[in-house]
């Protein structure tokens, strides 16, 4: 599996995380705009279908935002917890990509802790 260290990992995190949010947007000026254009005149199969439209872009919303949220919130948790607690040193240690949760060791004293495990 490939590896990237923690700086790299995170960032990456945060670009793919809003691009989940940015097609979120769209989707709602999409969802904005049908409702401009297409208008509210109810007649016929025309609006059955804009209602069947707006339907899905209003799932694929809350969809796309529960992605973005999770891989954000995924991305900060995993920030909060990237220091080493033996030598205080920030984010030395690589990330399997795809891996969950994260096995980090400390590339400066080998310190091992996990990140990311679901524990509340
Ligand atoms: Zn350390």
């Amino acid at each position: 599996m490939q590896s990237l260290k923690f700086i790299r990992w995170h960032e990456k995190q945060l670009y793919l995380s809003f691009a989940w949010l940015l097609s979120c947007l769209m989707c709602g000026f999409l969802f904005v705009a049908i409702i401009e254009f297409v208008g509210i005149n109810f007649s016929g199969i025309f609006s059955i279908l804009s209602v069947i439209v707006l339907y899905l872009l209003g799932l694929a919303i809350i969809e796309l935002f529960r992605r973005f949220w999770i891989r954000f919130s995924f991305a900060q948790q995993c920030a909060s917890a990237a220091t080493c607690s033996k030598c205080e040193s920030y984010g030395r240690f690589e990330v399997r990509v795809g891996a969950r949760p994260i096995y980090a060791r400390c590339q400066k004293c080998d310190h091992q802790w996990v990140i990311g495990q679901k524990s509340k």
